[in-house]
This record gives C-alpha cells, sequence and structure tokens, in this order.
C-alpha cells in the first residue's frame, strides 16, 4: 500500500444523497474506505426529496426502479404502485439507508461549494458552505444529472407578485393551489405530471405550451404481496435483463422493424404497446424507433390518433400534436391523464409557439397582447442538464483548472463519463456522456465498478486514476458518432432536446448522454477494468500515454 503517510479526513467523500450517494457508500464501506457522504439537503433522497410537486412519480416501473444488491432491501421492502409515487421512492431511500446503516456516514446541511485537488499531496479539500473543509482521497460525484434548475429567459419574472414555484423546488410544506388561477410554463415529464393532478385542484388553469410532446399514457396498477414475491423470486433475472437492454429497462426486445410489417400489424402492435403503456412503447413496438426517422414519424402518427381519440376538443388534440418533429426528439414522459385532463373545462391550453411569452407581469402572464392574471405561476422549464451540477460548483483539478473551464475550452471530454483528464481521483455517477437510461442501472453498476477499481488500485499501489487525453477524444468522437445515427439527433435538435444542451440558450451542441446502448457502455467499463485500467493510468511524469485504441475500443 501507498500513501500511508498522507494524513486525510478520508478515503473518499461522495458528493449527494440520493440513488449515486447511498449506493457508492455502501460499495466504498464494503472495501474498507472510509467514507463520508455530504448533502446539501436537510435530508437524504437527492432529486426525490427536492422534487415534491403533485403528481411526481416514477416513469420506470418499480421493478426495475430499485436496487438488487442488497439481499436484505429486495426481501423486505414492498413496493404499493407500479410507477411509485415520490413519496414512496422516498420512503425507499429511506429505508434502504437505515437497513444497510448508511446514516452514521451521511452528514446533512453540508452543501459543497468547491473541491480543490491538491498534486503535491494527492488530495481534494472540499470546502463547504458553513467553511469547513474536509480533505479525501478520492472525490465523487453523486450529485444527479437534473438537479440543477433553470428558470426561463421571460423578461420579468422576479415581477410577478403571486406565488410562484419551480417544479424541482417545490416547498416541503406543499402549495394550497384550491380555488386559485393557476398557470404552468413546460411541458416536459415534470410539467406532464403536475398537469393532470392540478388541474382537479385549481378554479382556472392555463397551461402554456411552447412544444408539445409525445406522451404514452399508462395506468398504474397496485402492486400485490404476490406480486412482490414474484419479483424476489425472480429478481436477478429482471436485473439481468435491465442491464441487457439499451436502455435500462427489463424489457423484452423488439424484433421487427416498423417498416417491414403491414400497416395493419403495425396499428395491431402500435396499440398492444400503447395499452401496456409508458416505456413499453417506445421500447417494445419495433426496433427502430429510436433509428429511423421513418419509423419514428409512424409512432408519431399513431399517438397523433392517439390524442384526437382522447381530447374532445379538435383544435386542442391539434395543439397537443408535435408536427414539427418526431417521436423520441425529445425523451418520452409516461402519462397518467395527461392528455384527458384537456377536455377539463377550467384547463385552457395556451399556444406559445406561434405567438411567445413575451413576459411576466406583475399580474401575470403576457402573451402577445394578452395578459393571463394568474395567481400563481409554476415552472416546470427544466435542468442544466448533466452537466449544471458539475459546472455550478468549482471543482478544481491540475493547475488550477475548473471542470466548467475545462469543458467550455474542449468541449464536453471524459473516459466514459467516469473521470476526466486533469481531475485525478475525482469520479462521477452518472457523468456526462454515461448512457441515456433508466438511471438505476448506471448507478449500481457505477458504484460496483467503482468499487473493483479502487481496490485494484490498492493492491496495486496506485495512487491516482485519470483519464488519458487519448481516451477522452475517444469517448466523445464515440458518444457522439452513436448519438448521431438515432433520431434523438435530428429530431433531438428540432425539438431542443436536454440531451443534445439545446435547451439552455448559448450551451453548446453535444450529446450530454451516450446513446448507444446501456449494455454497450456496460461492456467499455468491463474493457475498461480488464485492460488494468490502462485509458485511466495517465502519469504527468509518463513521456507517453497510454495507447487505448486496442485496450479499450475493441
Ligand atoms: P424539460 O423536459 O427540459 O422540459 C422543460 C419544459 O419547459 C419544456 O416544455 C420547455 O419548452 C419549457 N420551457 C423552457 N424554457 C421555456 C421558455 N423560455 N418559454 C416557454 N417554455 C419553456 O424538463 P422536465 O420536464 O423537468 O424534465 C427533464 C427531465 O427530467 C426529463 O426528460 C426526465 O429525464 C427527468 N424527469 C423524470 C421524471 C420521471 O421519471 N418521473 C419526472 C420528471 C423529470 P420547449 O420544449 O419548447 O423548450
Amino acid at each position: 500500500m501507498t500513501d500511508i503517510t498522507t494524513a486525510r479526513d478520508y478515503d473518499a467523500i461522495v458528493i449527494g444523497a440520493g440513488f449515486s450517494g447511498l449506493a457508492i457508500l455502501h460499495h466504498l464501506r464494503e472495501i474498507g474506505l472510509r467514507t463520508l457522504v455530504l448533502d446539501g439537503e436537510d435530508a437524504i433522497g437527492g432529486t426525490w426529496w427536492v422534487n415534491r410537486y403533485p403528481g411526481v412519480r416514477t416513469d420506470s416501473e418499480y421493478s426495475y426502479y430499485s436496487f438488487s444488491f442488497s439481499k436484505e432491501v429486495r426481501d423486505e421492502w414492498a413496493w404499493t404502485e407500479r410507477y411509485p409515487s415520490g413519496e414512496e421512492v422516498l420512503a425507499y431511500l429511506n429505508f434502504v439507508a437505515d437497513r444497510l446503516d448508511l446514516r452514521r456516514d451521511i452528514q446533512l446541511q453540508s452543501r459543497v461549494e468547491s473541491a480543490v485537488y491538491d498534486e503535491t499531496s494527492n488530495t481534494w479539500a472540499v470546502h463547504l458552505a458553513d467553511g469547513g473543509t474536509l480533505t479525501t482521497r478520492y472525490l465523487v460525484s453523486g450529485m444527479g444529472v437534473l438537479s440543477q434548475p433553470i428558470y426561463p429567459d421571460i423578461p420579468g419574472v422576479d415581477s410577478f407578485r403571486g406565488e410562484k414555484y419551480h417544479t424541482a423546488e417545490w416547498p416541503r410544506e406543499g402549495v394550497d393551489l384550491a380555488g386559485k388561477r393557476v398557470g404552468l410554463i413546460g411541458l416536459g415529464a415534470s410539467g406532464i405530471q403536475i398537469v393532470p393532478v392540478i388541474a382537479g385542484e385549481v378554479d382556472e388553469f392555463h397551461v402554456f405550451q411552447r412544444t408539445p410532446n409525445f406522451v404514452v399514457e399508462t395506468e398504474n396498477e397496485k402492486v400485490s404481496a404476490a406480486d412482490m414475491a414474484w419479483l424476489r423470486e425472480n429478481y436477478d433475472a429482471v436485473y439481468e435483463k435491465a442491464a441487457n437492454h439499451p436502455f435500462g429497462v427489463a424489457m423484452e426486445p423488439a424484433e421487427h422493424s416498423a417498416l417491414d410489417v403491414s400497416a395493419e400489424e403495425r396499428r395491431r402492435i402500435f396499440e398492444s404497446k400503447w395499452n401496456e403503456g409508458g416505456f413499453h412503447f417506445a421500447n417494445e413496438c419495433f426496433t427502430d424507433l429510436a433509428t429511423s426517422h421513418e419509423a419514428s414519424e409512424l409512432a408519431s402518427e399513431f399517438i397523433r390518433s392517439k390524442i384526437a381519440e382522447i381530447v374532445r376538443d379538435p383544435a386542442t388534440a391539434e395543439l397537443l400534436s408535435p408536427r414539427d418533429y418526431s417521436f423520441n426528439g425529445k425523451r418520452v414522459p409516461t402519462g397518467h391523464g395527461y392528455y384527458d385532463a384537456f377536455n377539463q373545462e377550467h384547463v385552457h391550453l395556451v399556444d406559445t409557439a406561434e405567438t411567445p411569452i413575451t413576459a411576466v407581469t406583475e399580474k401575470g402572464i403576457l402573451v402577445g397582447d394578452t395578459e393571463y392574471e394568474l395567481d400563481v405561476v409554476i415552472f416546470a422549464t427544466g435542468f442544466d442538464a448533466m452537466t449544471g451540477t458539475l459546472t455550478n460548483i468549482d471543482i478544481v483539478g491540475r493547475g488550477g483548472r475548473t471542470l466548467r473551464d475545462k469543458w467550455l475550452a474542449d468541449g464536453l471530454k471524459s473516459n466514459l463519463g467516469i473521470n476526466a483528464h486533469g481531475f485525478p481521483n475525482f469520479f462521477m455517477s452518472l457523468g456526462p456522456q454515461t448512457p441515456y437510461s433508466n438511471l438505476i442501472v448506471p448507478i449500481q453498476l457505477g458504484a460496483q465498478w467503482l468499487q473493483r477499481a479502487l481496490r485494484w488500485a490498492q493492491e496495486n499501489d496506485v495512487e491516482y486514476f485519470e483519464a488519458t487525453p487519448e481516451s477522452e477524444d475517444w469517448w466523445r468522437a464515440e458518444t457522439e458518432r452513436t448519438g448521431r445515427q438515432t433520431v434523438m439527433y435530428t429530431e433531438g435538435k428540432k425539438a431542443k432536446a436536454w440531451f443534445l444542451g439545446e435547451n439552455i440558450p448559448g450551451k453548446p451542441e453535444e450529446f450530454q448522454v451516450y446513446m448507444g446502448g446501456g449494455q454497450v457502455y456496460q461492456q467499455h467499463c468491463r474493457e475498461l477494468e480488464e485492460s488494468g485500467y490502462a485509458s485511466l493510468l495517465h502519469r504527468v511524469d509518463a513521456p507517453e500515454s497510454v495507447d487505448v485504441s486496442e485496450s479499450v475500443d475493441a
């Protein structure tokens, strides 16, 4: 073992006490690392603690939206709904923390402001908002991928005299919307969940839509004791199926191209998967809804026909039907009565594509010359995705360079989204360029990969892991190459999707996630491991970097 003389407070500090932080703490403890999790909030749960808006629930089904690594948790936890509510997921995470005795190594109300790497001692100093500093050998981000909320660049947002809330900053005590005139801006997965739930509470509801979405409706059945018993028996198989699926869902791969079947057969398959609901439609109908524009357009046409069936007013139905991009151009949300909510008389869809919102005023929202007077404005306007949390604080690597400056100057670069050149012993759970997926799978597999990597580092006297520049170039090229083979590129550009960085004015257009498939990504991670972590062994004093082209890019 090396490096025993440097006194540090911890072997590993993990930022964020959500799914990632809990999984990493458990796995690093298992290899004897003194690990601390820091979180700025006053409770654990990460995204499930801060996203408390009405209607928040998973878009993934319970069976694969949970950890599989703990037999105790699997045996003792029982889900109650097919798509668990945010409250239930939060209860699950608290159960995990208690059952695995994680709380004693979690420090809440500890917001990290910066983390600075010292080359001489190979140590990270983590600076907290309260003025404290902690030192660690390994620094791990578990800060979440959709955790840096953004408000729209509409003039006057601060001038509104009524109440205003962002879905990701919803007050803990809840908001009484009864009898109020409410306006909602934003119809991604968050806005789509909130619409049907608050429509039943408010007096008048104005939904301001700039870009419509393709929403796949679903039923949300109760999970029975028998369902849980079956899952406990089959958990490993379910998890393996999800881990081998491109999008991390435990679903059967589709068999045919949408273009290879008759129109009648296509309609039958679309209809059956629409009836199964949620992600089943995107993942189980046909092989090419994410790769062929023609196939994606056929799926779009089917969903438009469903919207026309559900929404009684033809003009509203038409407005809700995306025409400017096709299916998969945005992350497909799961609906729980979304379209049907527009059949209520007090729910008004306001098109802001033709005439954009001009301003938020003292009294409400101005669209062209029409002012909508409101008591409450809700912003469901999304996040600075994937990179936002990492660039919002100062993560300072070699030579005093921040991660923010690196990505600004060089473009988004990382080795498999795990580590970046210039940032020794800094690791990211769900870093940018990791899979576009049900996130629990890459979180768990990533925690297990990190456990093996750090054990190997200890056994082999490796003082630090640092991505070689070549590995970053390779992974950036691979991320862009595979992403551009999907309709997420062509259609995502049109739809201003967050996964391309298009939702933030001025953010460069780059794939923020890896679209090449979760199972392919995991294969790359295994190859990196089998290579003896070759492309993570950059050394400043080494005259030549390790050639990763054979060892990793298989
Ligand atoms: P989002 O998908 O980025 O949607 C943001 C919405 O705000 C869009 O409708 C966008 O309109 C609108 N918007 C932003 N700026 C605007 C402006 N200046 N004027 C008018 N409209 C504006 O954000 P999100 O709904 O929070 O979802 C983000 C991601 O979080 C999802 O894709 C999903 O991955 C995750 N999420 C998951 C769940 C779940 O699994 N249960 C729930 C919620 C979120 P345009 O489309 O016109 O830009």
